[in-house]
């Protein structure tokens, strides 16, 4: 059976199928309604007094940061419209279970039809909020997974937070459940609890027998019930392996990005939506080296206004406090479609009208874009960053853009950084011909591995056909990349490399040796790519690079740094 995969590692254990009580009542009419407001007081404050343990009991397993879920649904239950209409339904005779009922039901459907993961997440927390009430008015014990028996799966249609707060992550395997996903709150604290969880597995709770044997992958969202003995044996292998690297990685959680001789090198994340950044610092990333904002804009019907892309960009800062953010204009075009821009149809989509190219020739969708990330800048540290530069008129031009916008924000008395930073990917094979020109012109380079692969080789990153050409280890890219970084260190200016090939164990030493100064990569992987830079010095990486740089085949660039990966 498959669901998602939302809490990284393998769980095996028995399954303990947690029914939920029935909330079920009949509505009653009051007539002391002075009462029966009084009555729904005192389970508000009891519901408040229960949750704020429970996020005590957070704090100590999992942290401030999430004790802060809890301690949100005191907020929502104490919302003064939720309370004030409560209180007008209770005052109109209806007892406070139904009154109670019908406000929290209102929000849910409100912000479960939401589009966006963090309103739908509110909806989760309303249910979390309506049980733990409507449970205090009807006398109901809530479940309790406090004193679940060591080696345990628990197996819950929707897991809430709340229960999440009583879990002793000592005897709890795994988590499974039929609804949510990795966006949730119940999620992230499962990660952050380090319990292996896959949501969303269909009908689980009718498949599931209590007390059976489990195996739950919380990388893959595989389920497997009642595993046979090959089946058991090989996970229970590949779990100790895991647990092995887990706690090898766990050493460099909140420790600087340093090499084995000293050099200090930034490490942060790729995100593709402004929630993505607290995922960064969940996985210990040091900022955002690469926001793609396509998604903004696939996920709309419409091009989203400059406020709507202004609070997103301010989302993504204020939740990264300072920590650098490198927001990427839009990169449309190629492999990735927005429909209602009605891009024509190319024969060639990735030598097109794409990316940069597109946005100087649609001016007002560029003004939007760069108002808004030039207005987020008044809220953190944020970077400008134009795709798929291949000459010395396209930065110009952008920057020249983003000027005049300064001046007219300045004109209209609108806050936003004046120094902010403008950048560059270079990420085409002209842009690393011409990067000593373009340095020049740029703030910052970031190394888009993943198209100046495909520039380079002239090999479609999606072509399974050339798949056998398409590799960042090539000669010919390895070349570019180093020119590139050569060019930026001449002009003294930072180089980052945002592309897939910065988390690879074969690429970090040449890169230590050319002299990058930002990784950026995905959330998962940071830890893995700072215990990666941990094991080099400067001095061994230039002789591993100086030997693979007069290797003339990818298979010898790479049977070589197989054979000297740490
Ligand atoms: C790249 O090309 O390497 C890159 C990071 O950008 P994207 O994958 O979004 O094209
Ligand atoms: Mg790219």
């Amino acid at each position: 059976m498959k669901g998602i995969g939302v809490s990284g590692g393998i769980g095996i254990g028995k399954i303990l199928l947690v029914e939920e009580h029935s909330l079920e009542y009949t509505p009653k009419q009051v007539s002391d309604t002075a009462a029966e407001k009084a009555r729904f007081a005192d389970a508000v404050e009891q519901f408040c007094a229960n949750t704020r343990e429970q996020a005590e009991a957070l704090k100590k397993t999992a942290g401030e940061k999430e004790a802060e879920i809890m301690l949100g649904h005191i907020s929502l239950v104490q919302d003064p419209f939720l309370l004030g209409e409560v209180d007008k339904l209770i005052g109109g005779g209806q007892c406070a279970e139904a009154s109670f009922e019908t406000m929290c039901d209102m929000f849910i459907q409100i912000f479960s039809a939401a589009d966006d993961d963090v309103t739908k997440q509110r909806a989760a927390d309303v249910r979390d909020v309506k049980t733990g009430v409507l449970s205090i008015l009807l006398g109901i014990k809530e479940v309790k997974l406090s004193d679940v028996p060591e080696g345990t799966i628990i197996c819950v249609k929707e897991l809430t937070p709340s229960m999440i707060a009583e879990i002793k992550k000592e005897n709890v395997a795994g988590i499974l459940t039929e609804t949510g996903s990795t966006t949730s709150h119940s999620a992230i604290l499962a990660r952050v609890l380090e319990i292996p969880a896959v949501m969303s597995a269909p009908d689980i709770m009718k498949t599931a027998q209590n007390g059976e044997q489990a195996v739950i992958d919380g990388n893959k969202g595989d389920v497997i019930l009642s595993p046979d003995e090959a089946q058991l044996k090989a996970y229970t292998e590949k779990r100790e392996k895991l647990m092995q690297e887990r706690r090898e990685l766990e050493k460099f959680r909140g420790k600087p990005t340093v090499s084995a001789d000293g050099t200090v090198y930034e490490l942060v994340c790729n995100i593709g939506k402004p929630e993505d950044a607290a995922k960064a610092l969940e996985f210990d990333g040091e900022g955002v080296g690469l926001f793609r904002t396509e998604f903004l804009f696939m996920d709309k019907t419409s091009v989203p206004s400059e406020e709507e892309q202004f609070s997103e960009y301010k989302k993504a800062a204020m939740i990264l406090k300072g920590k650098p953010l490198i927001i990427r204009t839009l990169d449309i075009g190629g492999d990735k479609d927005i429909p209602y821009l009605g891009l024509a149809k190319e024969d060639n989509p990735f030598m097109g009208f794409r990316a940069i190219r597109y946005c100087l020739k649609n001016r007002d969708l560029f003004r939007i874009q760069l108002r808004a990330i030039l207005r987020a800048s008044a809220f953190g540290n944020i970077s400008i960053m134009f795709p798929l530069i291949t000459c010395v008129e396209e930065v110009r031009e952008g920057k020249a853009l983003v000027e005049e916008l300064k001046a007219e924000l300045a004109s209209e008395g609108i806050e936003f950084d004046r120094d902010i930073k403008v950048g560059i990917m270079t990420e085409t094979a002209a842009s690393g011909i011409i990067a000593d020109m373009l340095a020049k012109e740029s703030d910052f380079f970031s190394i888009g591995t993943n198209d100046l692969t495909g520039y380079t080789m002239a090999a479609d990153r999606g072509n399974s056909d050339v798949s056998y050409l398409y590799s960042a280890l090539q000669p010919s890219v390895l070349r570019m990349i180093r020119s590139i970084i050569l060019a930026a260190r001449q002009e003294g200016i930072p180089v980052g490399m945002c592309g897939e090939a910065a988390a690879d164990p074969m690429m970090i030493p040449l890169l230590i040796s050319f002299g990058l100064t930002e990784f950026s990569v995905s959330a998962p992987s940071v830890l893995r790519v700072r215990k990666c830079i941990s094991g080099w010095t400067k001095e061994r990486a230039d002789e591993v690079a100086e030997k693979v740089m007069q290797l003339e085949t990818v298979q010898e660039v790479k049977d070589y740094l197989g054979s000297v990966i740490l």
